[in-house]
């Protein structure tokens, strides 16, 4: 489904909507350029998942785990552009649990090494602070 947000809090509600109807074990892969709204949209996934602090981007790190009501999973593979092949197999592991709920930026770093995504978001800048966020589950 196509949506569209004039701001940043109208984004972190879309996602806060978005994320309520997702079970553990589901994968969401965020993109978008530079500044799309990527973090923002996971922020608002993780505050209405009740994750009480900060969300900011994993900037030296590949990933980090926040306590909710379920556990929240936050990855940035930015980092890893260009190397996510050579990293070590199983790098991932830590956060794609059956328990977690996972949020990836940058996806298509991993190419097709991500698995078991259930929900692919695209959001792209529409001038000033307007943005087309583009939800789509995806079919198991
Ligand atoms: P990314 O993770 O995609 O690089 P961020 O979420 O870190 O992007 O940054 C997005 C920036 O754009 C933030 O400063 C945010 O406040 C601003 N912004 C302005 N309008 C919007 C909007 N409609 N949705 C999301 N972010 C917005
Ligand atoms: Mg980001």
């Amino acid at each position: 489904m196509r949506h569209r947000t004039e701001s940043a809090a109208a984004t972190e509600e879309l996602a806060g909507e978005i994320a309520r109807g997702l079970a553990p074990g589901a994968v969401v892969l965020v993109s978008g350029d530079l500044g799309a709204g990527k973090t923002t949209f996971v922020r608002g996934a993780a505050r209405a998942l009740g994750v009480s602090e900060p969300v900011t981007s994993p900037t030296f790190t590949i990933g980090q785990r926040y306590a909710g009501d379920v556990p929240v999973s936050h990855l940035d593979l930015y980092r890893l552009e260009g190397a996510f092949d050579e990293e070590e197999p199983g790098l991932l592991d830590d956060y794609m649990t059956p328990d977690a709920i996972a949020f990836v930026e940058w996806p298509e770093i991993a190419g097709d090494g991500l698995d078991g995504v259930t929900t692919r978001v695209a959001i792209s800048h529409a001038g000033g602070d307007a943005r087309e966020i583009e939800i789509e589950e995806v079919g198991s």
